[in-house]
């Protein structure tokens, strides 16, 4: 999808000058919603917008021991995620077994 090696950030255009928005006030309305108000940086146009950005779905579980469930529902890629996560924490089990000075036998 993406072209890597021209990668830009990631921003809103003003749609009257092309100006990059900029993030000016945000707000909660809700634990998984942000408004957001942006102006355009262009100070003789400084047109300004109103959106939101929303959480819709956990994508990876929390690593807390005890973490308290997600009321989200799981991401197309949870499992994938949640499988790697074990695999990556199995590895590093395995890393530190390796760290480990030899076990003292004579007790
Ligand atoms: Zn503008």
């Amino acid at each position: 999808m993406g072209d890597f090696s021209h990668r830009k950030r990631v921003v809103f255009r003003c749609e009257a000058c092309g100006g990059v928005l900029i993030k000016r006030t945000s707000y909660l309305s809700h634990r998984y919603l942000r408004h957001d108000t942006y102006v355009c940086d262009n100070p003789v146009c400084s047109a300004s917008y109103t959106g939101h950005t929303e959480l819709t779905a956990i994508a990876s579980p929390s690593g807390m021991p005890g973490a308290r469930p997600s009321e989200l529902p799981e991401a197309p890629a949870y499992a994938r995620n949640l499988a790697l996560k074990a695999y990556r924490a199995q590895q590093l089990n395995q890393l530190d077994l390796l760290d480990e000075p030899p076990a003292n036998t004579d007790h």
